[in-house]
């Protein structure tokens, strides 16, 4: 996925401790030094439209080049009425969603779902056996006691009873009749980890079924692009874990999906603790061996499992991991501040 004639283009600094890291082969994108504060805006030039709206409890943008100002029209309303849709199914805050009906009846109890949520569980549990259980949607079962907002934490007493419920293997999948059944009582699950990027995907699709070829979707940290922005590629930036108004490495892009999982989005910091809401299922406590993890892969939805993967593993085993998935890169900035790549991205001398 090199993206040919690339020359890498030397960080020239990034935190005090970073060694100087440039990409040459394995994906579409050299890493740029941005030492402005902020990302560059880009100018709806005549024919490109755009539109920036809530959903999914985030903010979703999409971005794209249109024949006319009717099909733009439409094409924005389908998109959002499509974020929409899997956020009324998804949803754990929605007393009817799909998912929230799980958590309520299905211990011992199949319940029939669409087929869209078989298929995001059955890739769930995919990448909980590729991460050794650090992506477990079951993380909900004593996740749903955490509050950011209110700053609220579960007691160590709900900690204890709670943290081996998490525990993906309780999620039964009968695909004969399209069920999921939870063979724990306590079982609760919440798609935060996967379900935006699958609805990025899902609004691409839509926008290429439609005859657009130069697009951008985002939804939160979860972007996808196609084709380029004016003949030139994409950019999309990573911000400083600790300082929102900077910008540590702007990425060129072409044809990928981009997330990033970060510690900073949902917090709280308590007795000099930060609380955030990645959780290691192994502890039920947040995952603090990473302040973010931006993964570059063919489609959104993997890549937002992936952020969230890769962030509970933290940068030693989170790299080893990617490093032996082809056509996946990571940027890893791990608890200290230190920049750290996958192979694929190499640093310069
Ligand atoms: P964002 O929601 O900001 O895009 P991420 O993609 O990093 O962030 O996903 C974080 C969300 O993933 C959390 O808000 C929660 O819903 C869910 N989550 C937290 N910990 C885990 C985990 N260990 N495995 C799977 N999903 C998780
Ligand atoms: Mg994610």
């Amino acid at each position: 996925m090199l993206l040919p004639g690339t020359t890498p283009i030397l960080l020239t600094s990034f935190l005090a401790r970073t060694h100087m890291p440039v990409i040459n082969h394995g994906f579409k994108l050299a890493l740029v030094l941005v030492s402005l504060l902020f990302l560059p805006v880009c100018n709806a030039a005549p024919n490109w439209y755009q539109k920036t709206f809530q959903v999914m409890g985030t903010e979703a943008k999409v971005e794209f080049q249109a024949d006319s100002k009717q099909l733009a029209n439409k094409l924005i309303s389908n998109v959002i009425a499509e974020m929409s849709r899997i956020d009324h199914l998804m949803s754990p805050f929605k007393p009817e969603s799909e998912l929230s009906k799980l958590n309520k009846t299905a211990f011992n109890q199949p319940l029939k779902v669409s087929f869209e949520m078989y298929h995001l569980l059955e890739l769930s549990l995919q990448y909980s056996k590729l991460t050794n259980g650090a992506f477990d949607v079951t993380f909900s079962s004593l996740g749903y006691l955490y509050d950011f907002k209110k700053e609220l934490k579960p007691t160590q007493k709900e900690i204890d009873r709670l943290t081996s419920s998490i525990d993906y293997q309780s999620i039964v999948l009968l695909p004969k009749i399209m069920s999921v059944k939870f063979n724990n009582r306590n079982t609760r699950i919440d798609l935060g980890g996967i379900a935006k990027g699958h609805a990025v995907d899902q609004c691409i699709e839509l926008l290429k079924a439609a005859g657009i070829k130069n697009a951008f979707v985002s939804a939160g940290g979860d972007s996808r692009v196609i084709g380029k922005k004016n003949d030139r590629l994409w950019y999309i930036g990573i911000r400083d874990p600790r300082d929102s108004k900077k910008l540590i490495v702007n990425l060129p892009l072409e044809e990928v999906s981009i997330s990033t999982s970060g510690d900073y989005e949902r917090f709280f910091i308590k007795d000099n603790i930060r609380y955030h809401h990645i959780l290691d299922p192994k502890t039920g406590d947040s995952a603090r061996d990473s302040r973010s993890v931006t993964i570059l892969a063919p489609n959104s939805t993997q890549a937002d499992a992936l952020s969230t993967s890769i962030f509970v593993l933290g940068p030693k085993k989170g790299l080893a991991l990617i490093n032996g998935i082809p056509n996946i890169s990571a940027i890893i900035i791990d608890k200290e501040g230190t920049m750290s790549f996958s192979d694929d991205l190499v640093a310069a001398k």
